[in-house]
């Protein structure tokens, strides 16, 4: 009974799972747009490893829409789920509300409607700059409304066959006290109640009349509550019942889940079986996909932070520009973890991209490739915005932290280093140039960041040798005649080569680079008191003849 699209390898999954899901639809629903659907509990910060619980369906639902026909991509926030526990770094007195729906709690911060809110809205916007289009489905809304309430009383009529079906794949996994399951012989009821006196699900349902659907409940406060009509109940399915009775009320094609969630005896085999016999419904088309990891550099701001660890799809944007984190979830297969890392693999990351744009604009990139381009640089509605002018991520992290952020010199760095065709405003390298600048501030370690001196290190200049003072001195004098990126590499590499009586081009030999090294380690000393340091012609053109002779002139 279980409809499994298994993933094969070596082919586009979003295109042969977009195929099926167009299918399905038609056959379950003719006429119909077919529903891809994501889960949400907005209960604290959405981290990045959520976002691949949107990112999949989002792919396979504009798939759809790239060939023309209608798809819809629900995002069902679990705001009615109750308040498990205070997230880290936020204040204790927030456990009062244990057991409350979470839109129940109050907001943190005192801007949003509740605590739900609060962790919505972040995401929403992170969503909206992704270019995801989702049809926003609040639970609390639902059940409260009373649209739920045929399914509920047909849940608690058949709440024995339930039961069954629940006990029959109850595993022997340590007790989850947040596990529905039923225990033992006593009567199993699939629905928890909200207490009316204190808000919190502490509830045991004592008793329930299939004739009149009138329910009686206790809570832990000591209320007493009922015979009363359960429409009057506020209150919900246990969430292996509630997922499939979803399936069926929004007639769901498509919903795949994190690969504990598919597991045997997990929600999606209980809930395989729930919808069908209970509630009249289909299993999704689905499959599980992996783990969403993180890395960054120990020492950071952002890491060492209460948040650290685990960033948000909000820190993510500062960091990537859209299409980048796009391409980072539609080129892996679902079955493949996906590391998003924050740390010197940054770089390497955008070079990436940058080297398959140019592949693909260049026409050189392979069907399946140049999709996966396509999904990650813009949706069926349209490309996402980019920089215009795509300067690689490394030299512009370097010019923002020599910088420190100054936007005149920022200009003035990459008008020298782009002579042949100068860069005119910021505005050509942006968004780009700012996700450098919020790397640089919040995932390098300050160990790691430049800092000029200020004053000349006059002990480390009286201590240099001869050859050394000889090497600094054909620097400063010979660095105006072509003030360059260009004529500042071929200077600073050619000096050990000049010094040996060798052309200033002369082919590199061992004992040529060893010089290169020596003598460069000597000016990152003088510069900037360290052994290393960003590219030293980005460097030198950062500080300007002035102040490189200030701190590289002898007392
Ligand atoms: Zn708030
Ligand atoms: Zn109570």
């Amino acid at each position: 009974m279980e409809v499994a699209c298994p993933v094969a390898p070596a082919d586009d999954w979003v295109a042969r799972t977009a195929d099926q899901v167009r299918a399905e639809g038609e056959r379950r629903h003719p006429g119909e747009a077919p529903t891809c659907a994501s889960g949400i509990s907005p209960s604290g910060p959405v981290h990045l490893g959520n976002l691949r619980e949107l990112m999949v369906p989002h792919l396979i639902a504009d798939e759809v829409r790239r060939s023309g026909a209608p798809c819809r991509h629900i995002l069902s926030w679990d705001d009615y789920d109750r308040f498990r526990r205070v997230p880290a770094g936020f204040p204790e007195s927030f456990a009062e509300h244990i057991g409350r729906p979470l839109t129940a709690v109050p907001d943190p911060c005192d801007r949003h409607q509740s605590w739900a809110e609060h962790f919505k809205e972040p995401l929403r916007d992170s969503l909206a700059r992704l270019g995801v289009r989702v049809t926003e489905i609040s639970q609390t809304q639902m059940y409260t409304s009373g649209a739920y309430t045929p399914q509920i009383v047909t849940a608690m009529r058949r709440r024995a066959e339930i039961g069954a079906v629940l006990a029959k794949y109850r595993t022997r996994r340590a007790a989850d006290p947040d596990d529905d399951d039923p225990r033992g012989a006593a009567a199993y009821y699939p629905f928890r109640p909200y207490c009316a006196a204190c808000g919190r699900d502490d509830t045991t349902v004592t008793g329930f009349d299939d004739e009149s659907t009138e329910i009686t409940y206790v809570c832990a406060c000591g209320a007493q509550h009922g015979p009363i009509p359960i429409a009057q109940v506020a209150g919900k399915l246990a969430w292996k019942v509630d997922w499939p009775m979803r399936w069926a009320y929004e007639r769901v094609t498509f919903e795949p889940a994190g690969v504990d969630h598919s597991s045997p005896g997990s929600s999606f085999t209980v809930g395989g079986e729930l919808v069908s016999e209970i509630f009249g419904g289909e299993m999704p088309l689905h499959f599980g996909y992996s783990f969403v990891g993180t890395s960054g550099s120990a020492g950071s701001a952002k890491m060492s932070s209460s948040a650290g660890g685990a960033p948000t799809p909000a820190d993510a944007l500062e960091i990537f520009e859209p299409p980048l984190i796009r391409w980072l979830y539609a080129r892996r297969r679902p079955e493949q973890a996906i590391t998003l890392a924050f740390d010197q693999e940054v770089g390497r990351v955008y070079d990436e991209w940058d080297a398959l744009s140019r592949r693909v604009a260049g026409g050189e990139a392979d069907t399946v490739l140049a999709a996966v381009y396509a999904r990650a640089a813009g949706t069926s509605q349209g490309l996402l915005p980019t920089t215009p002018r795509p300067m690689k991520f490394a030299t512009l992290a370097s010019v923002a932290d020599i910088t420190a952020g100054d936007e005149v010199q920022i200009l003035r760095i990459l008008r020298d280093l782009t002579a042949e065709n100068r860069v005119a405003t910021l505005d050509e390298v942006r968004p780009r140039l700012d996700c450098a600048q919020a790397w640089v501030t919040e995932y390098v370690a300050p160990a790691d960041r430049t800092q000029v001196l200020a004053e000349p290190d006059t002990a480390r200049l009286a201590a240099l040798g001869e050859s050394e003072r000889a090497a600094l001195k054909l620097l400063t004098e010979g660095m105006t005649a072509d003030w360059s990126m260009e004529g500042l590499t071929t200077l600073l590499y050619g000096i050990p080569r000049l010094q040996r009586g060798l052309p200033i081009s002369a082919p590199p030999t061992d004992e040529i680079r060893a010089l290169q090294k020596a003598w460069f380690i000597v000016l990152y000393q003088l510069l900037i008191g360290k052994n290393r340091g960003p590219r030293l012609p980005t460097l030198l053109l950062a500080l300007g003849p002035d102040r490189i002779r200030y701190l590289l002139s002898a007392p």
